[in-house]
């Protein structure tokens, strides 16, 4: 299907509420984007447009359309205290829920089979698969308006890979169902209706009054941070107000700890965030000595000893790399999702597929070519610029 004519455009149009000379020229100036192949229905926009979030997509539905609303950016909280003051003054009571570390995908049915958008839109057809098996469908055929939003996290995540968690392969941790305009449910009334439907969800770790709210949630994080997980997202039980997140000084450190492998790939903005919020946990928890060295020696090897292993190994002769793994039960999911990723610019080698029960592994390698090729021309007496 392909939007040439004016009734298509003028159809297509409609549901974000865009003039239909607006819409040709934003199709035009790619910043609305048609998915490709069998996902020809979701058109993403690749940055924000009024009122539309960066990531919304506009599904082919019938003769008409629909706009899913992206997953709106969660502001952090660098000092605590005085961010939650300021923040929820007007509530009396906030929730906080475990913020788990994986990937932010929301699903929906179309056509009968369950699709998931990653943050930026597009269809992942290795999330597609796996939210068909782990989510209810029962519950889309119910509530066709409502999108569910979660993140995929365990081992075989091709994005965000990790051992932390007790999960086995990848879970599907509901933690948002909103309408399709992007309102979201009240947090118990969603958590009550997900659980109705036996889905996984993030845990919720309290819920505090606003005046103890900041020492509880450094108890919680004190405790999160010992197993590396990576921290809360404050909530306003009526989900009114925004959220807010804040995170362990361990999964600062973990990030750093990967970004530095690829260092020449990784955002500045990304690593220098993480350093700076270091520095104001230090001071809101009012230190001692002996806790500044710790978190002076955790950051420093969550930048150097990475950075060592990288240049090491292209010493060596070897290519820097990230290796992940997937696993699926449809064969022909490891083929799409092999173009899917090429057709995303990254350089990846897929292993032979292993048969283990019912399931097909595939281990994947990004090639970090960047990282590599700086490395060695550094190390072959290249200067920084
Ligand atoms: P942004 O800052 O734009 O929200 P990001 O990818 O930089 O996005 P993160 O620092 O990972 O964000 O924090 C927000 C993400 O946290 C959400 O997009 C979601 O995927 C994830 N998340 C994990 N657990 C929860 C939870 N309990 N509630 C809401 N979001 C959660
Ligand atoms: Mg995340």
């Amino acid at each position: 299907m392909n939007l040439e004519n004016e009734t298509d455009i003028g159809k297509a149009a409609e549901s974000p509420g865009l003039p239909p000379l607006r819409f040709s020229e934003l199709l035009e100036k790619k910043v609305i984007l048609q998915d490709w192949g069998e996902y020809e229905d979701f058109f993403r926009f690749s940055s924000n447009v009024g009122k539309i979030d960066e990531g919304s997509v506009l599904v082919k539905v019938g003769n008409g359309f629909e706009l899913i609303q992206g997953f709106p950016k969660i502001k952090r909280a660098i000092m605590l205290a005085p961010a939650l003051k300021n923040h929820f003054k007007d509530i009396y009571s906030v929730a906080v829920e475990e913020k788990m570390n994986g990937y932010n995908v929301r699903v929906i049915e179309h056509k009968g089979e369950l699709v998931a958008f990653t943050r930026s839109g597009h269809v992942c057809p290795y999330s597609s698969e796996r939210s068909g098996h782990l989510l209810e469908h029962d519950f889309f055929k119910d509530y066709p308006e409502y999108v569910v939003y979660g993140e995929m996290v365990g081992p075989d995540n091709p994005y965000v890979p990790k051992d932390i968690y007790g999960v086995d392969s990848l879970e599907f941790f509901v933690f948002d169902i909103r309408s399709r305009e992007g309102i979201a449910l009240p947090l118990h009334e969603r958590r009550e209706l997900a659980s109705d439907y036996g889905f996984t969800q993030v845990e919720l770790l309290g819920e505090f009054e606003l005046g103890e709210a900041a020492d509880r949630i450094r108890e919680i994080i004190t405790e999160l941070g010992k197993k590396e997980h990576e921290g809360v997202i404050i909530k306003d039980p009526s989900m009114i107000l925004q959220p807010l997140k804040y995170t362990t000084s361990q999964t600062n450190c973990a990030d750093l700890r990967h970004g530095f492998r690829f260092y020449n790939e990784s955002g500045k903005d990304y690593l220098f965030a993480r350093v700076v919020r270091e520095g104001f946990q230090s001071v809101e928890w009012n230190e001692s000595e002996e806790e500044i060295k710790d978190r002076c020696l955790r950051l420093g090897e969550s930048i150097i000893r990475p950075m060592r292993e990288s240049i090491l190994r292209v010493q060596e002769g070897e290519r820097i790399r990230d290796d992940v793994r997937i696993r699926v039960k449809d064969e022909s999911t490891i083929d799409r999702f092999r173009m899917y990723l090429e057709r995303l610019g990254l350089d990846v080698i897929f292993s032979p597929l292993e048969r283990i029960g019912d399931e097909y592994v595939v281990n994947i390698r990004k090639m970090n070519k960047s990282t590599t090729d700086k490395t060695l021309g550094i190390i072959e007496g290249q200067l920084w610029s």
